[in-house]
């Protein structure tokens, strides 16, 4: 199918952008299309306006600051994963977005994108949950940071106003002796993933954990962040009976979906094991 007739806006600045915005009742930003263009051929959206966010400078920024690292909206998917920056500060970014769709989809697809569309199997929200990140969002009322904590409202819902754009994400900086991993079953490469785990630890000395982050994707309505594995292994020394037996509560309170891929049972399945998976990788790669 072809996608409805709209209008089609490609702002130079995000002052224009945010007018548009501001102006239309029923007008959709457009990032990096990925998600946006099926939806729209399908005719599962059908805005009146298109509000092209290409052209806008400066949402393109990849820099550090202080304790963060700062990514702007429209910044593509696979910039994000080349940047030698981003893998040296962020190491859960490189590993997460290897598991987005293809290349050719993240030479397209931006990181604002992805995090605002708020897939719950998509990786790049559950990362910023699990790093404690954040967004800033504008409209022409201002601006305001978005704790990713309070972005998720539902399947594909955020707290964003339908006025704001998220322009920045701002990311911790990991610590020294901190490794990440993504693990994920999927039917096919490339696939959205049935279930998924991003694990991010830090070790201190004779591997004690100082930081323990672990966020699942694919197995609600939003990424669901495993507080309650973090706090079991939080200042414990890593021994591999420990992470199987707190890997053993990932699915603790977990209440997936049953759908054509999967049953609810064979995703709780998933998250014990790829929770287990990640935690014994990301340590490897802490070392
Ligand atoms: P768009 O499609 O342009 O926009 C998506 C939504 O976000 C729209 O509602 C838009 O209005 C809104 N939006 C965009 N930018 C902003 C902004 N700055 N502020 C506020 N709202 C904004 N993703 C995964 O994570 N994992 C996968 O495994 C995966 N597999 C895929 C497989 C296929 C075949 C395809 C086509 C896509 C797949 N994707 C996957 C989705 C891909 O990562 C998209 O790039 C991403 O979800 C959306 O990013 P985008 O820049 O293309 O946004």
């Amino acid at each position: 199918m072809k996608p409805p007739e709209l209008d089609y806006a490609a702002p130079t600045s995000l002052g224009e952008a945010l007018a548009l915005l501001g102006a239309s009742e029923d007008a959709k930003l457009l990032a990096g299309g990925q998600s946006l263009i099926p939806l729209l051929s399908f005719r599962l959206a059908a805005p009146a306006l298109l509000v092209d966010l290409a052209r806008i400078p400066g949402l393109d920024v990849v820099e550090r600051s202080n304790g963060y690292v700062r990514v702007g909206a429209m910044v593509r998917q696979r910039t994000a994963e080349e940047s030698e920056l981003l893998r040296a500060t962020v190491p859960l970014l490189a590993p997460a977005l290897r598991h987005v769709a293809h290349p050719q989809i993240r030479s397209r697809g931006t990181v604002g994108g992805s995090i605002a569309h708020a897939d719950p199997a998509a990786e790049l929200p559950a990362l910023v949950v699990a790093l404690d990140g954040r967004v800033r969002a504008s409209s022409e009322r201002g601006e305001r940071w978005i704790d990713a904590s309070d972005l998720y409202a539902g399947f594909l819902t955020t707290t964003l106003e339908p006025d704001e754009i998220v322009t920045l994400i701002e990311l911790p900086v990991a610590p020294p002796a901190t490794g990440a991993a993504c693990v994920e079953v999927a039917r096919r490469a490339g696939d959205y993933a049935l279930a998924g785990a991003l694990v991010q630890v830090t070790c201190g000395d004779r591997r004690v954990l100082e930081d323990v982050r672990v966020a699942l994707l694919g197995v609600g309505a939003r990424p669901h962040r495993v507080t309650s594995v973090e706090e079991r292994l939080r200042g414990e020394v890593a021994e591999p009976e420990l992470l199987a037996a707190a890997s053993a509560h990932a699915a603790d309170g977990l209440e997936p979906q049953t759908d054509a891929q999967a049953t609810a049972q064979y995703r709780r399945h998933l998250a014990r094991v790829l929770v287990r998976r990640g935690l014994e990788l990301a340590l490897e790669r802490a070392a």
